[in-house]
């Protein structure tokens, strides 16, 4: 293990930036605080199991979290599995907000969720001091959607969360659709009238190879390109510029002035070269990246006794061994040991 800086509040603020080997700049830390799901969305699940990895407590992910703000993260997304279906997350998020990045100011605090139980969670999260919530929804119209969360009446709770959401202050609120041809790309135009008419900003994403079972091929994906002609027909849109280099979405706003839309295409417009992420499994593991072959037990350093400069150490050594890119799509590519519900999305 690398000797560990310790971790007084001026070492840190001297503290290089967590870098990886390729030159960047690791802020964001994405943690799954359960995989658990109430949803069992058919590109995603097989629908036989539930949870497969234990989750850490309350204070565990915290003390976790702690260390990696003190090493440079500035912005933390809260998923899961489920992340509105775990016991303490308001506690936590009330935690995280009295946390300061190494340059002393606030974190950026977000949760990523499907939206079932935020009508009412909405104004507890705001109140407990999230920032920003995107809500993942995969159709426009009631009888698609529940076919694939295979929840009836899913849709109009969704909704309703979304609308909660919006009125307690979330914004800007993103909605999140995964696209795969010929199952619900028929939704593409129905979500740029949506996005107009409910004041979200939704965001295509391009399916990646992380479902439970076997449906990818490059042929099922639904590439940029093609998202933005088809709305291009209906709707003129006009390519807005990037907020930040390690902004994930291609921004684009509707030319009459009128609403916003992304792309997300880790597929075909590969971004890795501008990535700044991290994630930790609920289970306490680094993911350095989505499609990594191997995780690392920082949760079992914890448990072994590792001090605070200890796990930091460690922390920075798995940063530094970050992947280049991933290689989906090219012969040989392999499957990540987890898939997206496990791994926190
Ligand atoms: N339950 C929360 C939710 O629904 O947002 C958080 C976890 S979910 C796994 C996070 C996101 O990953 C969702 O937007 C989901 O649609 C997306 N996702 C799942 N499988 C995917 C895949 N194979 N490719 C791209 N996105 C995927």
């Amino acid at each position: 293990m690398a000797t560990a800086p310790p971790l007084d509040s001026t070492t840190v603020a001297s503290h290089p930036r967590l870098t990886d080997s390729h030159g960047r700049v690791i802020h964001d830390l994405r943690v799954s605080i359960t995989d658990r799901c109430n949803y069992k969305c058919v590109y995603c699940r097989t629908g036989e199991h539930g949870a497969q990895y234990p989750e850490l407590e309350i204070d565990d992910y915290l003390r976790l979290i702690r260390v990696f703000v003190g090493l440079g993260i500035t912005k933390i997304r809260l998923t899961g599995g489920e992340p509105l279906l775990r016991r303490g997350l308001l506690d936590l998020v009330r935690e995280l907000v009295r946390l300061r990045t190494v340059e002393r100011e606030l974190l950026e605090l977000a949760v990523t969720t499907n939206g079932h139980l935020l009508e009412e969670l909405a104004v507890p999260l705001k109140d407990a001091g999230i920032n920003r919530v995107t809500v993942s929804m995969d159709a426009v119209d009631a009888p698609t959607f529940e076919r694939i969360t295979r929840v009836p009446g899913s849709f109009e709770t969704v909704l309703r969360g979304i609308r909660a959401a919006r009125e307690a202050g979330l914004t800007p609120l993103k909605i999140n659709c995964v696209l795969l041809r010929g199952f619900n790309d028929g939704q593409i135009e129905g979500f740029a009238h949506f996005a107009r008419r409910e004041n979200v900003v939704v965001r295509f994403i391009e399916f990646m190879p992380l479902e439970e079972g076997r449906l990818w091929t490059p042929e099922i994906v639904v590439p940029l390109k093609e998202i933005v002609e088809r709305i291009s027909r209906a709707l003129p849109l006009v390519e807005l510029p990037a907020r930040d280099s390690s902004e994930t979405a291609r921004r684009y706003g509707f030319a009459d002035g009128v609403g916003e839309i992304g792309i997300i295409a880790p597929v075909s417009q590969a971004f890795c070269g501008a990535c700044s992420r991290v994630r930790l499994t609920s289970d306490g593991k680094i993911r350095t990246c989505l499609f990594s072959q191997v995780e690392h037990d920082l949760y079992g350093r914890l448990r072994a006794g590792a001090s605070d400069a200890e796990l930091a150490a460690y922390i920075v050594h798995t940063i530094a061994g970050k992947e280049a890119r991933h290689h989906i799509g090219e012969p040989g590519f392999l499957k990540p040991s987890r898939s997206m519900v496990h791994i926190g999305g």
